[in-house]
């Protein structure tokens, strides 16, 4: 049996290996002593399953990084609540800066966490058929935030906020988008945005 060839041997060996399922458990410590004993051994001499347990051992790598608290997962995330139109909400938070007067439904309003948001969509009166947002955002710091306007998971547009956080949108295809502010430590998400 001394000149058996690679691959009969390698077929010899996975015959007696354990399966998949037994060497994942075994790997992280699941099995009971004298069934982790048996492995054990068999895994100290068979190449294939020191392969396997290798990959395992990778691939739980890779995934223990994606569970870490990440930068990202300290953000706070807001979805944004769409409030009833209305003059109260309205006299509260004012209109955007630039808005222009004499649009009856009045902005958008959204509560998101401890920010509200104004939103005024028009007719954009430079671009014929086309969509403009001036957007207003109050209640936290609006120093470095980023407004983006999404479609089906594409940026199509990005602006920042200024000091007193307005922002606007202009050229916009009517449609439905996501808004996304971002900042520091902030996202808010107004959703189903139909303009
Ligand atoms: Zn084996």
């Amino acid at each position: 049996m001394a000149h058996i060839d690679d691959s009969l041997k390698a077929a010899l060996y996975r015959i007696t290996c354990p399966d998949s399922a037994t060497l994942g458990n075994f790997h992280l410590g699941l099995l009971p002593e004298d069934a982790a004993k048996l492995i054990a051994d068999h895994v100290a001499i068979c190449p294939h399953c020191i392969r396997e347990i290798n990959q395992l051992e990778a691939f739980l790598a890779e995934t223990a990084v994606s569970l870490e608290p990440s930068t990202v997962e300290r953000i706070k995330v807001w979805i944004a609540k769409r409030l009833p139109s209305g003059g109260q909400t309205r006299s509260i938070l004012g209109t955007p800066a630039f808005a222009m007067r004499g649009n009856d439904t009045g902005p958008l309003m959204y509560e998101a966490g401890d920010a509200q948001l104004s939103l005024e969509v028009q007719d954009d009166p430079e671009h014929l058929g086309r969509k403009s947002i001036l957007g207003l955002v109050l209640g936290i710091e609006t120093e470095a935030v980023a407004a983006r306007l999404i479609k089906e998971e594409v940026v199509i547009t990005a602006v920042t906020l200024d000091d007193l956080g307005n922002f606007s949108f202009t050229d916009l295809e009517p449609g439905t988008y996501e808004l996304t502010l971002s900042g520091k430590d902030i996202e808010i998400h107004a959703q189903d945005l139909l303009i």
